[in-house]
């Protein structure tokens, strides 16, 4: 058996007339750069979420570099983040001229331990851009305490969870703005790059209008300098297609997970740990145990592909050598990233290939 960590194709080919369609019509209208499609899509997104204002992007990490500049973060300001993330969370920051001030995570839900922001807040904190990693939510309620206490503005990296919920309320509306992607293979994903801010507050949803439209308000009159960051009318046709399965798809991962973690009990296996009053949308499902590269290099024997989330932390990347951070500063987070595996979770997926999976992890585990 062959089993990939995500299946894009069999998802596509199961609405792949609908999708070219789709496309087709966008074809055949003529309009390529902030049409109909991106239009209606923002507005769904905003329903989706429960926000009043949809701002297609060109990627998610363009979502969280225009809000920042939207919210006029920039040169000297601190943002506090997690190092425990994808890349770009810190690089929009530091692109738009901030220093991320990371905080290390929690051991169980790999999110930002919220007990450890508060020490890190300075004169020059301007933001907090909690990651809801995994799609699983971080702990919101106290981020938005900590953010009225000293007046920060808070961005949710939402990349990861989309239709995620937390006590009631849709990731991306709890924050002053939420941001997501729609890389291929996000849970809601197009077949090239995509973003979207959601935000309820209308100056920064006219500020992000023309930030990604070189910072025009009225075709050729520009009000400030701004980027070419739209998202473009076929992935936002292909997204609204998309966008109708999103509930299914995302209740299936959460099937998934669940028999994971049934299947999982009597191995030594550390499964994700879901705090009480969310609902997680499982982008990946990751488990933490014991000699992981050997499991892993065993899987990919029987077929099986795994992933590693994230092997370095953003604190100890090249990249920031200039932030001065070292080994030892952020112990969960090098702990964890030492010991966690993703393994394949996409709605597609059959419980033929999940008892497959748990069977070679029992195996490798009773022979050693
Ligand atoms: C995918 C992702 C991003 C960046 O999205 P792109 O569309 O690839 O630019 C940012 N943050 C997190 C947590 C992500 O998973």
């Amino acid at each position: 058996m062959k089993i990939p960590l995500i299946d894009l194709k069999s998802q596509h080919e199961s609405i792949e007339k609908e999708i070219k369609e789709a496309i087709h019509l966008v074809i055949k209208g003529g309009k390529f750069i902030l049409g109909e499609n991106v239009k209606n899509l923002e507005k769904e997104i905003a329903e989706f979420t429960n926000t009043k204002y949809g701002i297609g992007v060109a990627n998610g990490t363009d979502a969280l570099q225009l809000t920042l500049e939207a919210y006029g973060i920039g040169k000297g300001d601190e943002v506090i983040t997690t190092p425990f993330t994808f890349f770009a969370t810190a690089e929009a920051i530091s692109q738009v001229g901030g220093t991320p001030v990371f905080v290390d995570i929690d051991k169980d839900t790999y999110n930002i331990d919220v007990n450890k922001v508060e020490e890190k807040i300075t004169g020059k904190t301007k933001a907090i851009i909690p990651v809801h990693l995994f799609g699983q939510p971080a702990d919101m309620d106290k981020i938005i305490d900590i953010g009225n206490k000293h007046n920060l503005i808070i961005i949710e990296d939402a990349c990861q969870a989309i239709g995620a919920i937390y006590k009631g309320r849709k990731i991306g509306s709890i924050g002053h703005a939420g941001c997501f992607s729609f890389f291929p293979t996000k849970n809601l994903g197009c077949m090239g790059d995509g973003g979207m801010v959601v935000t309820n507050d209308e100056i920064i949803a006219k500020s992000l209008r023309m930030l990604r439209f070189h910072g025009q308000k009225v075709k050729y009159f520009n009000e400030m300098l701004g980027y070419n960051s739209r998202l473009d009318e076929i992935q936002g046709a292909i997204l609204r297609v998309k966008l109708k399965y999103l509930l299914q798809w995302n209740e299936k991962r959460r099937k998934i997970a669940c028999r994971y973690n049934r299947l999982l009990e009597n191995i030594p296996v550390k499964i994700p740990v879901e705090i009480d009053h969310i609902y997680s949308v499982y982008h990946l499902y990751v488990v933490q145990l014991d000699k992981r590269d050997n499991l892993r290099s065993y899987l990919k024997g029987k077929g099986i592909d795994t992933g590693i989330y994230y092997p370095l932390p953003l604190h100890l990347q090249r990249a920031y050598k200039e932030l001065n951070y070292e080994k030892g500063d952020f112990p969960v987070a090098e702990h964890v990233s030492k010991k966690t595996l993703a393994l394949p979770i996409y709605p597609e997926m059959t419980e033929g290939m999940q008892g497959y999976i748990v069977e070679n992890i029992r195996e490798f585990y009773s022979s050693r």
